[in-house]
Formats: C-alpha cells, structure tokens, sequence
C-alpha cells in the first residue's frame, strides 16, 4: 500500500494520500488545504485518483475540495448524514475559517459500505459523535479515524450536531473492538494503535 501523510492549513488536518501498488489507483482521504501540495503530491506518487473520502464535513477537512476534485476529476464520496455539509453558504464560518463554494457528493456512503482501490478494501464505520456523519475508514490492520479518535484523545463534541455519547457509544462499539495492531491515522496528530488508545488513551479508562 502507498501512504502519504500531508499536514495541511491552519488547524494542521492530516490529509492522506492512499493508493494500491498493484494498479496505481488512489484515493485522497480529507483534502482539508492546500490544494497545490496535495495535487503535487499526487503527480510524484504517479496515481489515478478515484475517490475523494471525507471523514466528516468539517472545514478544515474539506478546504482544498473543490481545487483537488476538479483536477483530478474523483468522486467525492461522504455519509448521508454528513452531505448537507457540503451545501453551506460560503459566508458561513466554523473554527474561524469560511466554508469554501458549495458542492454536491457524487456517492453518499453508509456503514458497511466499501471502497476500492487496486487490490485494497477499505470498509465505512459509521461513528457519529464529534459530528453526525462522521465515518472511520477501515482497511486490513490499518483505519483512517477522522476526528472520532486521535492519538491519546477524542474528538471535540461542541460543535454544532455534536454528542459526548455518541461519540464514546461510537468508539467502544466499532473502534476498541479492532485487534490491538491496528494501525489508528486520525485528522489530527500522530499515529497510534488501537492497543495503545485501549491502554493508554485517558478517555477511555473506565
Ligand atoms: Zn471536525
Ligand atoms: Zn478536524
């Protein structure tokens, strides 16, 4: 599997570039900004992008959408609870930056579904709580964790469609249920595993 890890604008979102070696199809996990370094990035990995994933509609995970759809033609795929997200006013603000022109998905997902690139499989969780239509992406021994779970933290859930529950029912029921060498990449911060979130992360002791 190919792996980029690019951390892009002002809230420093983790924006990952993911592809197969065995056809070169890609797929762009929360082109959050900078449009140019993900596009350039893109070009030096020599893949086809086919899927534009969003773990979650939040600003700072879609600022550089529309640029990086248009030039490389993917689908943008989201949870239906998440879509009208996309559809906000360009005058409306969130985290103090402004949402960017609106645009429709191509492919609504729900959980259970699955996207493909080349020879990789990568399953939707469904996990509302820091936002309603949040989703994990999970492939074999790795997942992408939005913001739902972040190295030794949790999403916020003071944003607007926000839940404290939700989110805690999210991650003990679809994520500390993985095996314990799966790799966690969330949208914010470093890598981890889910065995050293189970033992170490403080908002998940009992
Ligand atoms: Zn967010
Ligand atoms: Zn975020």
């Amino acid at each position: 599997m190919i792996l980029k890890n690019l951390v892009v604008g002002p809230l420093a979102s983790n924006c990952y570039i993911v592809g197969s070696e065995s056809n070169k199809e890609g797929m762009i996990i929360d082109p959050g900004d900078e449009a140019e370094v993900i596009l350039g990035n893109v070009k030096d990995l020599g893949l086809e992008i086919k899927f534009i994933v969003l773990t979650h509609g939040h600003i700072d995970h879609i600022g550089a959408l529309k640029e990086v759809k248009e030039a490389t033609g993917a689908e943008v795929a989201i949870h239906t609870d998440e879509a009208k997200s996309l559809q906000r006013q360009s005058s409306s603000t969130l985290l103090g930056l402004s949402y960017p022109t609106p645009l429709s998905p191509d492919r609504l997902l729900q959980d259970g579904d699955s996207m493909d690139i080349g020879d990789l499989h990568f399953g939707v969780l469904h996990t509302p709580g820091h936002s309603p239509g949040c989703i994990c992406l999970l492939g074999e021994g790795i997942m992408f964790s939005g913001d739902t779970l972040f190295n030794f933290g949790i999403g916020r859930t003071d944003l607007p469609g926000g839940s404290y529950s939700q989110l805690m029912n999210s991650i003990h029921t679809k994520l500390m249920i993985l095996p314990d060498n799966t790799a966690v990449y969330p949208g914010h911060g470093p890598d981890s595993t889910i065995g050293a979130e189970r033992r170490g992360n403080p908002f998940l002791r009992d």
